[in-house]
Order: structure tokens, then C-alpha cells, then sequence
């Protein structure tokens, strides 16, 4: 069972996951590339505006994006992701930034956690891990953007220790999605990144497979899912798309695909 359902919302269509829906408690959304007003590499809802896109036609599809999720572009909150491990507790004082601005978004920080009502959290992708993160007894929510180096630095697992401490969010409680990111068929790493992996206290071995000299294949969004259960999550609580971006090019921007200039998807989530 994928878990997920491909919403037409006006002119965008994004992915809803059916074991946060179903709380009813938040509205939230992983973007596809259709619906936006943006054009050539960044056909058509680019949301970033720090990949060379027009700022006009990112705020256009923000909008849409906003309104999608019964948010307006005023209750944003955006981070300036910087593949690090910080976690940033968004509260009332943060509506709006980064709304209109990759410049005013909240310095250095991959991972948005909240506990309030009516603030939209956002970040952003092509190709990187979204995982989405619930808690439905203490009424948090928290996205993280995670790539190789964040996935290495358990951000996920960050994430949940300062929903631990902010709102008293056990991870066993805790609902997970992870959104569409580039899968084990297309993710090449070299030596480095595989070392890099031994060095954090992971096992190659189980989450890359060789496909050629030097090079290996990775499972980003299996190592994440792994880390979300050896942080506390109940694995009947995790929901994988197990879509790939960089195989899907009519759905999806890929960083990988696209040969780095391309758009940027966008999780998003507002506790109602
Ligand atoms: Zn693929």
C-alpha cells in the first residue's frame, strides 16, 4: 500500500498522505512540478526562489500552493536550508518568513517543528528526502529536508528530540511520511559519501548496491525510514511514497535529472 493520494487542488495537483489526512488535524501537501505559472527549467510550480526562477511567477505559485492547503502566503514559514542538522521551533513571531524572500527565511536551519495553529510550514526539493512528521496526541507537527549529509547527521531523529522537549512529543506517538525523493534506482554516490556513512555508525551494506567502479547506488528514504524507527517511530506508523524524482519527469523536479537547474517541490503542513 502506497499510502498516498495525487490531489487536484484549482490548478496544482500534490501528493496527500492518507495516514496524516485521516487525523483531520492538519492540512498538507508534497508538490508536484504541475500547476504553476513558471517556465523552462522551472515548468511549471517552481516554489524556491533562489534557483534563478522569476521571483514574480514563484510568488504566483506559492499562492496556489498556499491556497491549496487552506493557508495564504502570509502564514509561511520557510527556512534557508543549508543540508545541516538544525531544528528550528516555529512559533507566532516567524509567521511570514521567508514568504517572499529566500533572503528572509529562517537562517540555517533543514528542519521546521510547530505546535501552533495556522502557521504554514514549507520546505523545499529536488531530489532530497521530505519527511513529514505528526504527532497527534500533543498536536505538533515538524518537516525535515534531508539529503545525504542531513540523512548522515539524523535530522529526523534531531527533529523529534525538539518535538521531545517543546511540546512533550514521544515518538511512539509519532505519524511519519516520507515524499517523493530520488529512490535506490537513481542515486549514484561515490567512495566518500559511502565512507562517510561507515564513519556515522551506519551499514553500507544494507542500503547500497554497487553499480559500477567507484560507484554505488544509495537508499536515501530507507535510511531514513530506518532512522525515524531507531529513533522511536513504530514502523506501521511510517508511510514511504516510494516515488522516485529523478524517474518521473512529467511529475517531478530532480536535481540529478535535471542536471542541477530545475525547480523545487514543496512539503508543506499547517496544523488546523
Ligand atoms: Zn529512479
Amino acid at each position: 500500500m502506497p499510502g498516498y493520494s495525487i490531489i487536484t487542488a484549482g490548478d496544482i495537483k500534490y501528493i496527500s498522505f492518507d495516514c496524516l489526512a485521516a487525523t483531520g488535524m492538519v492540512n498538507h501537501a508534497f508538490t508536484t512540478r504541475l500547476g504553476g505559472v513558471s517556465r523552462g527549467p522551472y515548468h511549471s510550480l517552481n516554489l524556491a526562489f533562489h534557483v534563478g526562477d522569476s521571483p514574480g511567477a514563484v510568488l504566483e505559485n506559492r499562492r496556489r500552493a498556499c491556497r491549496a492547503v487552506g493557508a495564504g502566503l502570509e502564514d509561511l514559514v520557510c527556512g534557508q536550508q543549508v543540508h545541516g542538522d538544525r531544528v528550528h521551533v516555529v512559533t507566532e513571531v516567524h509567521r511570514g518568513m521567508g514568504a517572499r524572500s529566500y533572503a528572509g527565511g529562517i537562517p540555517e536551519t533543514d528542519a521546521l517543528v510547530t505546535g501552533r495553529p495556522g502557521l504554514l510550514l514549507a520546505s523545499f526539493y529536488a531530489d532530497c528526502v521530505p519527511v513529514i512528521i505528526l504527532d497527534p496526541v500533543r498536536r505538533a507537527a515538524g518537516l525535515v529536508h534531508a539529503g545525504w549529509k542531513g540523512t548522515l547527521l539524523r535530522i529526523a531523529e534531531a527533529a523529534l528530540k525538539t518535538m521531545g522537549r517543546a511540546f512533550g512529543s514521544r515518538p511512539g506517538d509519532c505519524l511519519a511520511a516520507i515524499a517523493p525523493a530520488v529512490g535506490p534506482c537513481c542515486y549514484e554516490i561515490d567512495r566518500p559519501v559511502v565512507d562517510a556513512m561507515t564513519e556515522r555508525g551506519f551499514d553500507p551494506a544494507r542500503y547500497v548496491r554497487p553499480a559500477g567502479p567507484g560507484r554505488w547506488r544509495l537508499d536515501l528514504p530507507g535510511l531514513n525510514r530506518d532512522i525515524l524507527v531507531g529513533a522511536g517511530l513504530d514502523l506501521r506508523n511510517i508511510s514511504v511514497a516510494g516515488l522516485c524524482t529523478s524517474c518521473s519527469p512529467d511529475l517531478f523536479f530532480s536535481y540529478r535529472g535535471q542536471s542541477g537547474r530545475c525547480g523545487r517541490m514543496a512539503s508543506l503542513i499547517v496544523l488546523r
